[in-house]
């Protein structure tokens, strides 16, 4: 099934049908839009055979498949993506010589599909991705947003949300399946084991192809949009009234209309549990569907099917699998002992308040057969285990615990780190741990090299080609072969060029965008995801004043410049993270039209960070700030992007840092900070907080001016609460940890003044993560949760 080559002119040809036939437009008054049209539903052309064949294989060889259910898919844009994988990139460019616009500013025009707030969602992308590399039968379900995550502005340094509208213009990638519908039902009432919803809306698929590294296998990702069932309601339509007319029509569609966009907490809402539901009773019915095409026996279910529930989100796929068996014949039991077989769980998340709960009233309302099986469930997990304690019930005080539900319905349970697997069993899953030793596994998260390595950096996977050959997009531990060449000059020579060549790009990408210069040659300091008091942000902008505060005591001191560079979004109802943001802000101006630092420091924070922001910023870092509070981020994935693209990094020992520190050597990571053991001791004595600012006086000067109002002249007090909460709260742990990155940080200005070295240390970054591959994570799935082989 290798890919047919396609000369440009035949792609060029194919452009320009397309342009004629598919958008019905003469070349000579064609539009950016249309010209992007063009190209993808002519990339796309190339990847419907390998779909096809694909799947007539998985149906020949009944090859076991893959679920991947998830809330959230955040894949950025597709038409590069699909190039680079097709190996069409250059083919393309030059399919468009003379016609009109170049190949990326038809990438650049296409919006960034955001369906996902941060790393979870991210996951899910690298996942399909790599599930498509390796051949293995997968299907991804999720919903089709109308509108992705908000869109972020500043003003006056404050962040304002609009929304996203992606599917405004058509979406080329994917394909309408009207005839693949199913009924969902909620609410209503339950007579034995028979439910009579009250209200119903339906789920139409829409289908993404996902093709794989080389073009040699795709996948399906299937989104699912809500629809009426009703007609239109012609009779008050007739009479004038549109409005009610048109109502049904609404309320459903609500259901698929927008993204969440709580990062970490959970949404109390109707509208949340709907969404959920929606999308888990679809993809479970589409999959049994897909089932009994080839087999009959539900019991065997297992053995030709694997679901992975991302995170608690899809819990409510455990009594909706049971519930569909039962329609199908099996006794409650039975059913139980299938869905226990075939589901699996992934954490994601310590944080307690991220863990999802339901209030019985509102499942019951909601999904009340649902209801009913769950506490059947907890019966049945009672009776097993009848000296279990009770928190770890799934109902607790009149409330559902989906993390609990999500447990004890999995076949395997997983963190998605080393560090975090432990927490995982010591902490929230502690006694469901000693009840089913074996269930908790770990698997380390990882991000694809085609699209953070291959499609965001070509200068530095074209010098890897050079240095190493072909074939280490996946095949990722083979950049170890990049080591003994790291010391030649001609490879640091290259290396270095690159680096500076995507710093200068992004320095002028900066200056366009924001209007502030910034110098190439500076360090650029890079911390972006999404904003949280645990991913101490606020930390990060301190330690900046403490920096401009010193230059401005020695102003013809022999400094290091730097660029501090943050990206981020808070979630709209998080008032402290909004705070934080308008902090940076309000920083930032000051700093950067202050003219006695003389351009040694700058501070940029261009909005909107998404996908395409970070495939811009990641190649042009030469520090990744990874600085969370020790034991509060599972993994990370960002910090696996940095380290791959030849960026060192400054962090704490939490989540995947710590595999990754192993992996590059303790020599070539900015180590600081307590361990997530510590954190727990240090919370514990009263006043850590003012303990440690009392014997900092760095952290206490910095607290000043911004107490002063520096940072906000127009309104002094801005910050009050901020300081204060430094003071006297400080959960996160910022003025424990404050003085040990500032000294962390001085460490990284005495390492720049050795560029040679810096250099070094930025390669053997690159050479020595091969392992944080997404392939590598799914070959462990495979092997550990899945039980499942590649059909190809
Ligand atoms: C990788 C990625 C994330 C996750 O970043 P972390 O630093 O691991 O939190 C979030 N958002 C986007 C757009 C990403 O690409």
């Amino acid at each position: 099934m290798a890919l047919d080559g396609i000369t440009p002119q035949e792609l060029r040809d194919a452009v320009l049908w397309h342009l004629t036939y598919t958008l019905g437009k003469d070349p000579g008054h064609a539009s950016l839009y249309d010209w992007r049209m063009a190209m993808s539903f002519s990339l796309r052309d190339r990847i419907v055979e390998p779909w096809f064949d694909s799947t007539r294989l998985t149906y020949e060889t009944g090859a076991k498949r893959v679920y991947y259910l998830s809330l959230e898919f955040l894949i950025g844009k597709m038409l590069n993506d699909a190039a680079t994988n097709l190996g069409l990139r250059d083919v393309a460019e030059r399919a468009l010589e003379g016609l009109g616009p170049r190949f990326d500013e038809l990438v650049a025009d296409e919006p960034d599909a955001a369906l996902g707030n941060g790393g979870l969602g991210r996951l899910a992308a690298c996942f399909m991705e790599s599930l498509a590399t390796l051949g293995v039968p997968a299907h991804g379900y999720g919903i089709r947003y109308e509108h992705g995550l908000f869109r972020q502005r500043f003003e006056g340094g404050r962040q304002v949300e609009t929304p996203e509208d992606w599917l405004k213009q058509k979406h080329p990638w994917e394909f309408e399946r009207p005839e693949v519908a199913y009924e969902i039902g909620f609410k209503g009432s339950v007579h034995g084991d028979s439910w009579s919803p009250g209200e119903s809306v339906m789920a139409t698929a829409h289908d993404m192809p996902i093709v794989g590294w080389q073009g040699k296998w795709a996948n399906t990702l299937r989104l699912w949009a809500a629809e009426s069932t009703n007609l239109l309601d012609l009779d008050r339509f007739n009479a004038g009234d549109y409005t009610a007319a048109a109502e049904p029509e609404a309320l459903a569609r609500t259901i698929s209309r927008v993204l969440y966009p709580d990062d970490t907490t959970y949404a109390g809402k109707e509208l949340r549990l709907k969404q959920e539901y929606f999308m888990v009773s679809a993809a479970l019915q589409d999959i049994l569907r897909r089932y009994f095409v080839t087999q009959t026996d539900p019991r065997q279910l297992h053995k030709h099917v694997a679901i992975q529930l991302n995170d608690t989100h899809p819990a409510i796929a455990g009594p909706e699998l049971i519930r569909l068996l039962m329609k199908r014949g099996l006794t409650f039991e039975e059913g139980a002992g299938v869905a226990e077989r075939v589901l699996n769980y992934t954490n994601h998340t310590l944080l307690p308040e991220a863990l999802e709960r339901w209030s019985t009233w509102l499942m019951g309302n909601v999904l009340p057969q649902h209801m009913d099986l769950i506490e059947r469930l907890d019966d049945r997990h009672r009776k097993a285990h009848p000296d279990r304690p009770k928190h770890v019930g799934i109902v607790q005080n009149n409330e559902v615990h989906m993390g609990n539900l999500a447990f004890i319905m999995a076949n395997k349970v997983n963190g998605v780190s080393a560090l975090h697997t432990d927490l995982v069993k010591e902490t929230v899953f502690a006694d469901l741990h000693a009840l089913h030793p074996g269930r908790i596994v770990n698997q380390t998260n990882g991000v694809t090299p085609r699209r953070w390595l291959k499609l965001a950096n070509p200068a530095l996977a074209t010098l890897i080609t050079d240095t190493i050959g072909e074939g280490w997009e996946a095949d990722l531990d083979r950049l170890q072969e990049l080591e003994p060449h790291i010391g030649d000059n001609g490879f640091a020579t290259a290396f270095g060029a690159a680096k500076r060549a995507n710093k200068v790009a992004l320095s002028n990408w900066i200056g366009e965008t924001t209007g502030i210069a910034t110098d190439p040659d500076a360090i650029f300091d890079i911390q972006i995801k999404r904003i949280h008091e645990y991913k101490r942000q606020l930390m990060n902008i301190l330690q900046t004043v403490a920096l401009w505060h010193r230059i401005r005591q020695d102003p013809d001191g022999d400094w290091v410049p730097r660029v501090k560079i943050f990206g981020g979004k808070s979630a709209p109802g998080y008032a402290v993270a909004k705070e934080i943001v308008h902090l940076i802000n309000d920083v930032a101006a000051v700093i950067n039209a202050d003219p006695q630092v003389k351009g040694l420091l700058k501070v940029v924070y261009p909005p909107n960070y998404n996908v395409s922001m970070a495939e811009r910023l990641i190649p042009a870092a030469d520090l990744s700030e990874q600085i969370s509070t020790a034991g509060k981020e599972a993994s990370g994935t960002g910090n696996m992007k940095f380290a791959l693209n030849g960026t060192p990094t400054i962090g704490t020992l939490d989540g995947a840092n710590v595999e990754i520190r192993e992996r590059v050597g303790a020599e070539n990571f900015f180590l600081f900070g307590m361990t997530a053991d510590e954190v727990v001791a240090r919370r514990r004595i009263p006043d850590h907080a003012r303990l440690a600012i009392e014997a900092s006086q760095t952290l206490r000067d910095v607290l000043q001016i911004v107490a002063e109002g520096r940072f906000s002249p127009d309104d002094p007090d801005r910050y009050h609460g901020i300081v204060d909460r430094m003071w006297h709260h400080d959960y996160f742990l910022v003025a424990s940890d404050f003085d040990a990155f500032d000294a962390a940080q001085s460490r990284v200005d005495s390492a720049w003044r050795d560029p040679a070295g810096w250099q070094r240390m930025a390669a053997l970054n690159t050479a020595r993560v091969g392992y944080f591959s997404s392939d590598r994570t799914i070959r462990g799935y495979m092997a550990d949760i899945w039980d499942v082989t590649p059909a190809s």
